[in-house]
């Protein structure tokens, strides 16, 4: 989630958070996670204790992309245990709205297994309805405590968002809708890849305040017990940090 501070240098936004987030938290979260690691258990091991917490499932989701990233993945929770046990229900502790690319699956960037994440997938994490009822199902019925809005590098959304609100063309079929959901957020003050670059995060932060700001969800902020989150995963590093 917060990469450490000789890592690939962070797009200015992201950087601005963690500067005024607090880089001693960063420094501390990439040392429980090294620690993590370094104590690895087996292959299938299910999580040793699952967070209840919004700042808990952070640290996790800290901890699963640091395994994710140095190659020391556990692929937690897929025993034959865990799949019986999860014939009982599910407890997980995310929900991930990411986009549908396929190099960005969150169950493998983040290390996890089988009933820990509630993932949620559209091109560019475009809202629309039916996702907003996703995410308030697993907040409302499932009591998750974190929602990430999980956004990438080389998006291929928001490029075409980018390229049809310069070229004026329309694309076709429903593709139309997800270039009109992203449209209002083009970062103009670029130009080219970086404008595109720019466009990622700032879909994130808008689909995050959006999230946010729906009644139910900002009632549960309100009150302590959910927190939502914007962040990027970067395919050159596979690291993954917070924008919001
Ligand atoms: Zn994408």
């Amino acid at each position: 989630m917060i990469p450490d501070v000789d890592d690939t240098p962070l797009p200015t936004p992201a950087r601005r958070t963690l500067l005024r987030g607090g880089l001693v938290g960063a420094v501390a979260l990439g040392g429980a996670a090294l620690t993590a690691s370094a104590a690895s258990a087996t292959p299938t091991a299910p999580a040793a204790s699952r967070p209840t917490t919004a700042a808990a499932a952070l640290r996790e989701l800290a901890a699963g992309n640091r395994r994710w990233r140095t190659f020391r993945e556990r692929h937690p929770d897929e025993s034959p245990t865990v799949r019986q046990s999860l014939t009982q229900g599910q407890h997980p502790y995310a929900v991930v709205l990411g986009c549908i690319d396929s190099r960005v699956p969150p169950e493998l960037v983040f290390d996890q297994g089988l009933g820990d994440l509630m993932t949620v997938r559209t091109a560019g994490e475009v809202l629309d309805e039916a996702v907003l009822g996703s995410v308030a199902y697993g907040v409302l019925e499932l009591g998750i405590p974190l929602v990430l809005v999980l956004g990438h590098q080389s998006c291929g959304a928001v490029r075409a968002a980018v390229e049809a609100d310069l070229s004026g063309e329309r694309l076709p079929a429903h593709i139309q809708y997800l270039a009109d959901q992203i449209r209002p957020v083009i970062d103009r003050g670029e130009e080219g890849d970086a404008r595109i670059d720019a466009t990622i995060d700032a879909n994130v932060l808008a689909v995050r305040s959006r999230l946010a700001a729906e009644p139910d969800l900002a009632a549960k902020i309100t009150a302590g017990k959910l927190v939502v989150a914007g962040a990027r995963y970067e395919l050159t590093t596979q690291t993954v940090h917070r924008l919001a």
